[in-house]
């Protein structure tokens, strides 16, 4: 009889499944492979499969005898282990089979490419093992560690082998991902975050979109049920088509009330990427129109009844009410010109910006550290935080913008822009922007879910 080793081993597809099973004999567990990863993320002790041994009789009684001296190829053993809350990676090596020196040696030639420590929970390790030829195809003990493979990001793994030398070399390998763009839309029924979310887009793009409209658009007051939204962004797939990350927004609108909005990402020759309207001229206005993030507008600028005087007088700001702590930002870049507690407005800090522009912040809890006069400040830095220190009657942040010191009214100035591409930089621009409207158009226009791509 002659016995012919079979390796039995899983790659594990899991998560984010970058790994592809490449070797020769592969039976997958019974019940398919995730089932099995399932059942190895239950149960500890079934985190790999272990090589199973199959006689099989062959037709040639003539040679029975001659069996064991017959050439038996070296077994090659793969198993997957499952990196588990608080396992090093020895212990991920030494639970997959490999020997206390080995386990030493691998790990320390992974540390070269890579740091251990940031293997995470559910990381699928593939060890392969194999035997020397002269080996004794009982004795399991002569089994040696050959090779670790271990997927670091999405695009990326760490690969070890042992070398001619019987030294481990490690190396990354990358694995390239396919970009595609993704066209999804939604109708707003209840805010424009939440029917995004729920048409499957991811926050983190969502964010970067309001933001880019947050110049243009005062989400408190213009967003109406019925109106649109549609957004088309980056998408990268690995080798078997399954979706792993997304990149940026390349397009998107708003149509409020009627009125369509359409922001296009552009990176000039030589620039930093920006979005920029139909125009060429970038969203980024010299101040933004809402200083602080997930506040509510609680009160306009103009005449109104002082809660606390309790007699009209003009309220030269807009407030926003935000619980106490929320971060204030500075709503351009600029210099710190009073940063003080200032009597009615509480601890107060006003900036200049370019131009006639000045932008003020008052009531804060705090004001941020080293915000002191005659500090540059840019956009989006923050300033301090929202409280209800001088006459106020709950935690809110008044804002003010000023023109040659003058308060006025934030909703009236038209905020000096940031970048208008001209001359050549338009001419690309526009060549990008035909091209992204053309692929657009090409597809059904996206209604509330719809998706496709192109
Ligand atoms: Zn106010």
């Amino acid at each position: 009889m002659l016995v012919v080793a079979v390796a039995v081993g899983f790659v594990g597809s899991i998560g984010l499944g970058q790994m592809a099973a490449r070797h020769v004999m592969r039976m997958d567990p019974p019940g398919g492979i995730d089932e099995a990863i399932a059942r190895a993320q239950e149960n500890k002790s079934a985190r790999w499969w272990r090589a199973e041994r199959m006689p099989i009789l062959l037709p040639n009684p003539g040679v029975r005898n001659r069996a064991a001296s017959a050439p038996i190829r070296p077994a090659v053993v793969e198993r997957t282990v499952l990196a588990g809350k608080g396992d090093t990676l020895i212990d991920l090596l030494v639970r997959g089979g490999a020997s206390n020196p080995d386990a030493r040696d691998a790990a320390d030639a992974i540390r070269i490419v890579f740091d251990p420590r940031s293997i995470r929970p559910g990381v699928p390790l593939t060890l392969t093992f194999g035997r020397p030829e002269s080996a004794d195809p009982h004795d399991s003990s002569q089994s040696r560690l050959l090779k670790v493979s271990l997927p670091t990001a999405v695009d990326q793994s760490v690969k070890i082998e042992r070398g001619s030398d019987d030294a481990f070399n490690a190396r990354k390998e990358a694995h390239p991902l396919r970009r595609e763009v993704v066209r999804n839309g939604a109708v707003i029924r209840t805010s424009l975050y939440e029917d995004g979310v729920a048409t499957g887009l991811p926050p983190s793009l969502l964010a970067e979109l309001i933001s880019a409209f947050s110049y243009d658009v005062d989400f408190q007051r213009d967003i109406q049920v019925g109106d649109r939204l549609e957004i088309a962004y980056e998408c990268y797939s690995d080798a078997s088509g399954r979706p792993v990350k997304t990149g940026n927004v390349v397009y998107g609108s708003l149509t409020l009330s009627g009125r369509m909005l359409k922001i296009y990402r552009y990176q000039p020759p030589g620039g930093f990427a920006d979005y920029f309207n139909e125009k060429g001229e970038s969203v980024r206005k010299a101040l933004l129109r809402t200083p602080i993030n997930g506040a509510r507008l609680t009160s306009g600028y103009g005449m109104r009844k002082h809660p606390l005087l309790g007699f009209s007088r003009m309220h030269k700001g807009v407030d926003f009410g935000a619980p106490t702590g929320t971060p204030i930002m500075a709503a351009g870049d600029g210099v710190v010109e009073i940063s003080t507690f200032n009597y009615s407005y509480g601890n107060y800090v006003r900036l200049h910006h370019s131009g006639p522009y000045g932008t003020a912040y008052a009531h804060m809890s705090h004001i941020a550290s080293g915000i002191v006069k005659g500090v540059h400040v840019h956009q989006g830095q923050v300033i301090g935080y929202v409280g209800a220190t001088g006459l106020a009657t709950g935690p809110h942040l008044h804002y003010e913008v000023l023109v040659n010191g003058v308060q006025v009214n934030p909703a009236s100035i038209k905020a000096p822009t940031g970048v208008i591409l001209s001359g050549a930089m338009l001419k690309s621009f526009e060549d990008e922007r035909t091209s992204t409207d053309a692929a657009l158009a090409s597809l059904p226009t996206a209604a509330s879910m719809t998706r496709s791509t192109f």
